[in-house]
């Protein structure tokens, strides 16, 4: 494991989805730490003009956007400026880049499928991966974990909640869970924006009051998925692997203050817990620099400022996502593949305003009745059961959305 190296010199970082707000945020916590980390290679989607700052500012060998317009785009922008930046475009180029052995610590910082081949190239790498792009887990949590075995590699994962699980396990947790005397896994959940929202109002909410998150600025796709909790299925589903925790010792708990991020139950009645502002740069910085510690840029916590911590059970009824999750991972074979691809189809036709916000979860639900195969033992078939579910999806999303979608 190249843990060691962090000691002996500068970590070369390569960061997808570095224009996003994961790699915002990994960017600023490099930049506190700048005899640390080098920034090696960056990608991006198609926002150029922020692209082109990132290169200026942190000098990477090479950048990827999606699209060749883009590239060209950036490529000009960066030759009048003098940066040597090479510009690459492509899902192919992604994947080369986070595969490439010329960066030792590569930020999984895409948001959804998009994010599964360079997560996976990564990994195969043997490389230090940091996950924030959790519906690559999700999708091919099994194979991703053998690859990550097969090749040495290191993944550590910066979402939050796993982030503080992975803080309050022992470090020889990996020889089983059983084994290190846990005895459930606590994910916590903050109830997002409608958490006492009246259920007869929820289908009339507007994309904007989904996005607008009470504790955390997050891109707009997690953002409804916190709203409706499909996050907490897919960090449910995370965990499940990450940790090689039985779907029956991962327990939801709503925490409407974000200040513990998760807890780890023992055997003997002890809770351990890891606490912070909600702040990104917390569990990015841990992941950066375990074993060590660095500076974040987050504020301290002050336990005398704090009013008061509350824990809820989550109400099924108004987060119905959360039990299709619960649902899907029980299923398995195909389902977490489908409850995925069918949750970014619904959400970006919740965002495009051609569904309301209650038919994301039927949405999900029928795409999960209607799209059955077995399980998938390599990307590829990942890749076609995803490509069905989204095809079923937006025959879902159609027959709720006639008129616009049509
Ligand atoms: P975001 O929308 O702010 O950024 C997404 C990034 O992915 C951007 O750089 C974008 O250019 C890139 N991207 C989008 N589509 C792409 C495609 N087809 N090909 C290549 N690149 C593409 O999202 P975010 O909030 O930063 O979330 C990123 C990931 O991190 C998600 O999986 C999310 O669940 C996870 N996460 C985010 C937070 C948070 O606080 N933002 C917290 C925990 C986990
Ligand atoms: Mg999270």
């Amino acid at each position: 494991m190249p843990v060691a190296d962090a000691k002996a010199g500068i970590r070369r970082l390569c960061i997808l989805g570095a224009t996003g707000s994961i790699g915002r945020q990994t960017l600023e916590v490099v930049e506190r730490n700048p005899d640390r980390y080098s920034v090696h290679a960056v990608t991006g989607a198609t926002s150029v003009d922020r692209m082109a700052q990132i290169c200026l500012q942190f000098t990477p060998r090479v950048a990827v956007m999606t699209d060749a317009a883009s590239a060209a785009d950036l490529r000009e922008r960066l030759r009048e400026a003098g940066s040597a930046c090479e510009v690459l475009a492509g899902a192919g180029a992604l994947a080369q880049v986070a595969g490439a052995t010329d960066s030792d610590t590569v930020v999984a910082g895409i948001v959804g499928a998009a994010g599964l081949a360079s997560t996976w190239a990564a990994v195969r790498a043997g490389k230090r991966a940091l996950l924030a792009n959790k519906e690559s887990m999700v999708m091919a949590g099994r194979l991703l974990m053998g690859e990550v075995a097969r090749a040495g590699a290191e993944l550590l994962p910066i979402d939050s909640e796993h982030n503080a699980i992975l803080q309050a396990l022992p470090p020889d947790y990996s020889e089983g869970l059983s084994a290190v005397g846990v005895r459930r896994l606590l994910l916590t959940a903050s109830g997002g924006p409608f958490r006492s929202t009246p259920l007869a109002e929820l289908n009339a909410v507007t994309p904007a009051q989904a996005c607008k998150h009470p504790n955390w600025p997050m891109g707009r796709k997690i953002s409804v998925d916190s709203a409706t909790m499909l996050n907490k299925g897919l960090e449910v589903i995370e965990a499940r692997w990450l940790f090689d925790a039985a779907p029956d010792m991962i327990v939801v708990v709503v925490h409407p203050q974000s200040i513990v991020h998760s807890l780890v139950e023992y055997l003997d009645g002890s809770v351990l817990a890891q606490l912070s502002h909600p702040d990104m740069r917390v569990p990015i910085a841990h992941a950066l620099a375990f074993p060590q510690r660095i500076e974040s840029g987050a504020r301290y916590l002050d336990l005398f400022e704090m009013a008061k911590l509350e824990f809820e059970r989550p109400d099924l009824a108004r987060f119905p996502c959360l039990g299709l999750a619960y649902q899907a991972l029980r299923a398995g074979s195909d389902a977490p593949v489908v409850l995925n691809a069918a949750n970014e189809i619904a959400v970006a036709a919740f965002l495009d305003e051609q569904i309301g916000y209650t038919q994301i979860a039927a949405v999900i639900e029928a795409t999960l009745a209607g799209v059955s195969a077995a399980e998938p033992n390599d990307l590829g078939a990942v890749m076609e059961i995803d490509r069905q579910a989204r095809d079923e999806a937006t025959r879902q999303v159609i027959q709720r959305a006639p008129r616009k979608a049509a």
